[in-house]
């Protein structure tokens, strides 16, 4: 069995219940497995399958299916039980589950001795018209069947496709489908609607800078200082930021990528032990996109933070059990951040944030990192810090 620092354990098995199988609640299912074999893992789901999100724009190159790993294979993998079912907490919620331990759910009670939250963050809710696509979509068929079906279904022979969101996720998807049109010799128009002034405006300016002229050579239209209203039967209904008027230009499909709602963010304290009136209830943990720690580490909405935390929780509630209950504070700073631009390209930063790679060397580093979680589902471990 692998070491923990300060963690004595006492005699007694652990029960724990994660709710959300995504980066935080599996980085914590190993961790808790890892030190602790014998603990009792329930994942609570409503999805079937566990979605390798970060790779959601490559469906324009690879099946949807690459991505996912069945809740089956990961039960049959680490012994721990899968619940189809969705859970909401609010505050009276969570104080009830550390006063009694335990969850009703629709058809059943489970008991645990600890809980986890890492049900993650929603998408902004869109409207579902034949013409506007969003992230929920292509997390339910791949990008490049949901464009085939759409490019078949319209009569234009150069018909215009607007992506909103100049952030990370609408870039990584602009240009792999800007991608598979170049490969499908499709001649749709693609343009980029955008609030900001840049894109990628988050992120090191080197960033904005690579890709926009990457756009220019490839020809994309952007719109920058653009607020989306509506897309219509074959208009985009635009309004502008400085000047406040609205605009309209042709456009026969929408793919929307907005951004994430921020709804049911829990607050904990640097342990990872969320926090009811400024005090912590000591069994009820949250990690990942839904969760911000008051601790210098970093709160990202990352799956570099949600793996980290979710590690740290488990190791919390492992100490927290034992004899000793020493508990270790969240300190991870992230280590840098890649942006891909196609299947040949991308932009990031490593280390600190004015050392800028682009290219292939960036791209080097995405599938370095992509390729540690997947060591990470398959249960081994190789994040050093
Ligand atoms: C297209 C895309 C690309 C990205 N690329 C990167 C990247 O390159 N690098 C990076 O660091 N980050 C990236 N991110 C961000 C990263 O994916 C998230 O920060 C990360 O997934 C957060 O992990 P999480 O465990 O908090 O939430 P998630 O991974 O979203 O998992 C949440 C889980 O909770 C479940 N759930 C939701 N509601 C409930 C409920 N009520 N009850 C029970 N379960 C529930 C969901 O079904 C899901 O399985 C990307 C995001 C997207 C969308």
């Amino acid at each position: 069995m692998a070491f923990l620092p300060f963690h004595i354990p006492k005699q007694k098995k652990l029960k724990v219940v994660i709710v959300g199988g995504g980066y935080a609640g599996i980085a914590a299912m190993v961790t808790l497995l890892r030190y602790a074999p014998d603990t009792e893992v329930v994942i609570i789901d409503p999805r079937m399958q566990h979605l390798k999100i970060t790779h959601l724009h490559e469906t324009f190159r690879y099946p949807l299916t690459d991505l996912l790993v069945p809740f089956a294979d990961i039960e049959n993998r680490y012994g721990c039980k899968h619940i189809a079912a969705s859970i909401n907490f609010d505050q009276k919620k969570l104080k009830d589950c550390q006063d009694r331990k335990l969850l009703v759910l629709d058809n059943e009670i489970v008991d645990f001795d600890y809980l986890v939250i890492a049900s993650g963050c929603v998408g902004r809710p869109t409207e579902h018209v034949d013409n506007i696509l969003d992230i929920e979509d292509f997390m339910t068929f791949a990008g490049s069947s949901l464009l085939a079906e759409f490019l078949a279904k319209n009569n234009h022979s150069e018909p215009t496709i607007s992506v909103v969101g100049g952030g990370a996720t609408g870039i990584q998807f602009l240009l792999e489908i800007k991608q598979f049109l170049t490969r499908t010799k499709n001649k749709a128009h693609l343009r980029l609607i955008h609030s900001g002034r840049h894109v990628l405006e988050q992120f090191p300016i080197g960033f904005s800078t690579y890709t926009q002229s990457r756009l220019q050579e490839m020809d994309i239209a952007f719109y920058p200082n653009s607020y989306y209203c509506e897309q219509r039967l074959d208009k985009i209904l635009l309004s502008d930021k400085n000047e406040k008027k609205e605009y309209e230009l042709p456009s026969d499909l929408s793919i929307l990528f907005l951004g994430k709602k921020q709804l049911n963010i829990f607050t904990a304290n640097a342990f990872g032990q969320v926090l009811e009136n400024q005090s912590p209830l000591s069994n009820i943990f949250v990690a990942g996109d839904c969760s911000y720690y008051q601790s210098v580490g970093s709160n990202t909405l990352t799956a570099q933070s949600a793996v980290r935390k979710g590690k740290l929780v488990a190791r919390n509630i492992l100490r927290h059990s034992g004899f000793l209950g020493l508990l270790e504070p969240y300190l991870h700073h992230d280590l840098g951040y890649v942006v891909s631009l196609g299947p040949t390209d991308a932009v990031g930063w490593l280390g600190t944030t004015g050392n800028i790679v682009a290219g292939m060397p960036a791209l080097a580093i995405k599938e370095l990192v992509e390729a540690q979680y997947d060591f990470l589902l398959a249960g081994i471990d190789t994040y050093l810090i």
